[in-house]
């Protein structure tokens, strides 16, 4: 008999899983409550820069389509300002990564991703789905992933109090997809600019439904001067306001936009969450069980880049172990087991990220500086993106990452 699942939401991990099940053989019926053209004529969602890890889970399922179109990202960069002198920096840095990561906006990969998975069979129902639609779906099909994302629906799965460090948005959010930004030489990077007190700054070529780009990404510390979209009204304003901040705060990246024009009118965001770990099952009035997924479990800051690859990994393991369930039904033990398996890689991103978060502490400040001078330990904090796993556990102690900047040294030195 043919295995037959819901999913809830056609994002990164809904449509991906959706489209891994039926490769697979399996009945799937993805919701969502907007229209692939909706979405394409939406706004931003997202900057959606993934690394080689996540890419690969795209490829082995045949949904790279963009691999040749979209401007690769070839490293990463640090700098830190010196605000006590403009135009002066206290750090600055790049190494390239070992594979390059790609950002394909949302508004252009869903809706294909869509049709793709109505081409392979799979039913796509236009819905809004709340509290009577998952029951339906609980009582019809063996088992209904909730993959919502930050949509109101999410909050049926309770908040998880231990494994969420905030409760409150940590950054105020904006977007800015511009054309005709000149290149970083001699390698495209996401340029990260971390502006003590103010908040981040970065930005990295990306493909939208334009052609290539360049997306800005701006992290204001709430209530500081990068907190500045409130009494922004239109499309245009949001781009000057962009420019303004960054002439003040990182003005070599103001060099590189004499000739920026937006990409198009949705082409920008402005808007804060609290990163939020929430319970993997929710229990319908019926007593029913659902199980969430990627975002909608686990919500992190964009500040590191990792909501997507998140996504795209945690569809990996979902996928994986459903199809390792074969016949058995999928009964709340799995649901919790599934998810650990999940969180044993999503909380080692979870603390990385969350500490990006707070003031850097000292042995912090000192492995970014450290950077500078060591190619090998640059090219290790560049790569880490692709799997923050490997910051773990040292990123946390001041003493094991002394010892990572030591070993570094002397393997530079020898
Ligand atoms: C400003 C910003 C920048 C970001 N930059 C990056 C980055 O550079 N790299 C990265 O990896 N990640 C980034 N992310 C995060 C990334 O976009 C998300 O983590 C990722 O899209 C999550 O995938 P998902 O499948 O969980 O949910 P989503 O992609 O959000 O998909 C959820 C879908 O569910 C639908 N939906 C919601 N509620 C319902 C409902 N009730 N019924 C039916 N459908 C519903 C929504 O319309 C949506 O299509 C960024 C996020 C933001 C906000």
């Amino acid at each position: 008999m043919t295995r037959k699942i819901a999913i809830v939401g056609a994002g990164q991990s809904g449509l991906q899983t959706g489209i891994g099940l039926l490769k697979a053989g399996y009945e799937v019926t993805i919701l969502s409550n907007r229209t692939g053209e909706q979405i394409r004529n939406g706004k931003v969602m997202s900057s959606q820069c993934m690394f080689d890890q996540a890419l690969q889970t795209e490829r082995d399922l045949g949904l790279n389509f963009w691999e040749n179109d979209c401007p690769p990202v070839e490293g990463i960069g640090v700098t830190v300002p010196n605000l006590e002198q403009q135009g002066d920096k206290l750090i600055d840095w790049s190494a390239p990564l070992d594979h390059k990561a790609q950002s394909v906006d949302q508004r252009l990969k869903m809706p294909v991703w869509m049709d793709e998975f109505e081409r392979l069979g799979g039913n796509l129902t236009i819905c809004d789905v709340g509290i009577a639609e998952l029951e339906e779906l609980a009582a019809t099909y063996e088992l209904v992933l909730v993959a919502a994302g930050k949509g109101e629906i999410v909050s049926m799965f309770e908040r998880d109090e231990q494994r969420s460090r905030f409760d409150k948005p940590q950054r105020a959010l904006a977007l800015t997809y511009v054309h005709g930004m000149a290149p970083k030489k001699p390698y495209s990077r996401v340029a990260f600019n971390l502006i003590p007190g103010v908040g981040e700054y970065f930005v990295f070529p990306a493909l939208t439904l334009s052609g290539p780009c360049e997306i800005m990404v701006f992290e204001g510390i709430p209530g500081g001067p990068m907190d500045c979209w409130g009494d922004v009204t239109t499309p245009q304003e949001h781009l000057q306001r962009s420019l303004e901040i960054i002439r003040t705060y990182a003005p070599w990246e103001a060099e590189r936009c004499h000739n920026v024009k937006l990409t198009d009118d949705g082409g920008v965001l402005a808007g804060r969450f609290a990163p939020t770990v929430r319970m993997p099952v929710a229990t319908l009035p019926s007593g029913r069980k659902v199980m969430g997924m990627a975002d909608a479990l686990v919500v992190n800051d964009p500040i590191t880049g990792q909501g997507s690859n998140n996504g795209a990994k945690c569809s990996r393991v979902y996928l994986d172990l459903i199809l390792a369930r074969g016949d058995q039904p999928f009964t709340e033990d799995w649901m919790q087991q599934t998810f650990e398996t999940y969180w044993a890689y999503a909380s080692q991103v979870v603390e990385w990220t969350n500490s990006m978060l707070l003031p850097p502490p000292q042995h912090i400040l000192e492995l970014l500086g450290a950077a500078q001078a060591l190619p090998s330990l640059a090219s290790r904090i560049a790569n880490g993106f692709d799997n923050p796993a490997d910051y773990m556990p040292w990123w946390m102690d001041d003493e094991a990452t002394r010892d990572v900047i030591t070993t570094h040294m002397q393997s530079g030195a020898a």
